[in-house]
C-alpha cells in the first residue's frame, strides 16, 4: 500500500463504505495470522481455518407447484456442522405437502445430521400430523411439536448410553400444505416469507436474553451471562445439547435449553412469492429486508434457484461471514420472473464496472504495479448506480476479479512480447 492508503487518510473519506471496511478487515486478518499465527496457545482447538473451504453444495428441484434451490458452504469453520432436508413432496397420503429444513449444528455435526435424516419421520409418525388435510391446523401444529420432543427424547436415550458427545442443533423448517405454510423454529436460524414485495412474516430467534427464555432458564437453575445460557450456549432452544437438559425435576420443555419449537401457521395467498430458510451464518451478515431484495433482484436474472443461493452465500462470505452457511430458497408460482429489462440493466452495470476497473488499473499502472486491493478500494469510493439491492459491490466481487485477472494477463502478455522483440 502507498502512503495515501494509511488508515489516517482513509478515515477522512466521508463515506467509507462497508465494502472497504471489509477489505481492510480481511487484510488485517491476514496480517494478524502471519504475525500471530504461531503464538496461538498450544492445546487450544482453533475454531477457524487459515482459509475458507468454498466448496458449495448445491441442489434444486420442484414439486406441488413449488420450486426450491439450496446452497451450503463450510466457509471458515473447521468443520461443516450444518445440515438440511428438502422434500418437495411427502410420501403418499401427504403427497400434496412439502417439507424443508435447515439445521445449524454446534459442538459437532452429529445432532444436525441425525435430525436431517430422521426429524421428518418423527413428525410424520404422529397421528395428528399424518392425517394432513383432514386434521385441524391446531392438530397439525401439535403433531409437529410432538415430533420434535420425540426425536429429542430418542437422541437423549442414545446419548446416555453411548459416546455421542454433546453436540446440538437449531432447526428452522417449513411444511407447506395446499392451504397453509407452517413455520417451525427451534433456535436462532430464521425463516422469512416474502409476499407482494414485502416481508410478510419471519420467525423470532430464540436467544437466551429474551424475557420468556430467560425466565425458563432461571427457573431451571441456570443463568444468562454474556447473553449465553450459563455463559456458554448462545441459543436457548435446540435439539440435542443434553448437558443443558439435566434438570430432572423439570419437564422436557422447561429445561435450560428447550427442544420445543414454535410453530406458526400462515394461510397461503396468491401473492406469496418466496420463503428463505437460512442459518445465522447468513442472517448475522445480511438483514431480512436486504436478503429478500437481493433474492428478488437475482430472480429477475436467472430461474436457477441454486444459482441464486450460491450468490447469496458468496456475498455473505465476502461480507465477512466466518460461520458455516446454509440457505434454502422456496419459490411460489408468484415469485419474481426473469425479465429482459432486468437483464439489460445488469449488463449495463457490468459494463460500467468493467470500465471502472480498467480505469483504475491504468491509473495504477502509471504509478507502478497494479494490485487487486487498490482496484477494489477505488471502486468502493465510486458512486456506482444500480448496484444489486442488499448485495452491493460485494455481489460483484467475482466479476471484478475476473476483469482484473484478464487485465493482468493482457499486461503480462504484452510485456512478454516486448521482451521477445
Ligand atoms: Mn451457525
Amino acid at each position: 500500500m502507498g502512503d495515501s492508503d494509511t488508515p489516517e487518510s482513509l478515515a477522512v473519506v466521508p463515506q467509507l463504505t462497508t465494502f472497504v471496511r471489509q477489505v481492510v478487515k480481511e487484510t488485517e486478518r491476514m496480517i494478524s495470522y502471519f504475525f500471530k499465527g504461531e503464538e496461538e496457545e498450544e492445546g487450544v482447538v482453533a475454531s477457524h481455518l487459515e482459509r475458507p473451504v468454498t466448496f458449495l453444495e448445491r441442489e434444486g428441484g420442484s414439486g406441488n407447484g413449488l420450486r426450491y434451490g439450496l446452497g451450503a458452504m463450510q466457509g471458515w469453520r473447521v468443520e461443516m456442522e450444518d445440515a438440511h432436508t428438502a422434500v418437495p413432496s411427502l410420501p403418499p397420503a401427504l403427497d400434496s405437502w412439502s417439507f424443508f429444513a435447515v439445521y445449524d449444528g454446534h459442538g459437532g455435526s452429529r445432532v444436525a445430521r441425525y435430525c436431517s435424516e430422521h426429524l421428518l419421520r418423527h413428525v410424520r409418525g404422529n397421528w395428528d400430523f399424518s392425517r394432513g388435510g383432514q386434521a385441524s391446523v391446531e392438530k397439525v401444529k401439535r403433531g409437529i411439536r410432538a415430533g420434535f420432543l420425540q426425536i429429542d427424547s430418542r437422541m437423549q436415550r442414545v446419548w446416555r448410553f453411548t459416546s455421542w458427545g454433546c453436540s446440538g442443533s437449531t432447526v428452522v423448517a417449513v411444511t407447506v400444505s395446499p392451504t397453509h405454510v407452517y413455520f417451525i423454529n427451534c433456535g436462532d436460524s430464521r425463516a422469512v416469507l416474502r409476499r407482494a414485495g414485502g416481508t410478510h412474516f419471519y420467525t423470532e430467534d430464540h436467544k437466551p436474553f429474551l424475557p420468556r427464555e430467560h425466565e425458563r432458564i432461571r427457573r431451571a437453575g441456570g443463568t444468562v451471562t454474556l447473553q449465553r445460557v450459563n455463559g456458554s450456549l448462545a441459543v436457548s432452544r435446540a435439539l440435542g445439547d443434553f448437558n443443558f437438559k439435566a434438570a430432572e425435576w423439570r419437564s422436557q420443555t422447561e429445561q435450560l435449553v428447550s427442544p420445543e419449537p414454535e410453530v406458526y401457521e400462515i394461510e397461503r395467498s396468491d401473492k406469496d412469492q418466496f420463503i428463505i430458510l437460512a442459518c445465522d451464518g447468513i442472517w448475522d451478515i445480511i438483514s431480512n429486508e436486504d436478503l429478500c431484495q437481493f433474492v428478488s433482484s437475482r430472480l429477475q436474472l436467472t430461474d436457477s434457484l441454486e444459482e441464486v443461493c450460491s450468490q447469496v452465500i458468496h456475498v455473505c462470505l465476502y461480507k465477512g461471514s466466518r460461520d458455516n452457511m446454509s440457505i434454502i430458497l422456496i419459490c411460489f408460482p408468484n415469485a419474481p420472473k426473469v425479465s429482459e429489462e432486468a437483464i439489460l440493466r445488469e449488463e449495463e452495470l457490468n459494463a460500467h464496472i468493467e470500465q471502472k476497473v480498467i480505469e483504475s488499473f491504468k491509473q495504477q499502472l502509471e504509478d507502478g504495479e497494479p494490485n487487486l486491493f487498490d482496484v477494489m478500494q477505488s471502486l468502493a469510493m465510486e458512486e456506482i448506480p444500480n448496484l444489486p439491492p442488499g448485495g452491493g459491490l460485494s455481489s460483484k466481487r467475482d466479476f471484478i476479479i475476473d476483469v482484473y485477472k484478464r487485465l493482468k494477463d493482457e499486461q503480462k502478455n504484452s510485456r512478454d512480447s516486448e521482451e521477445s522483440r
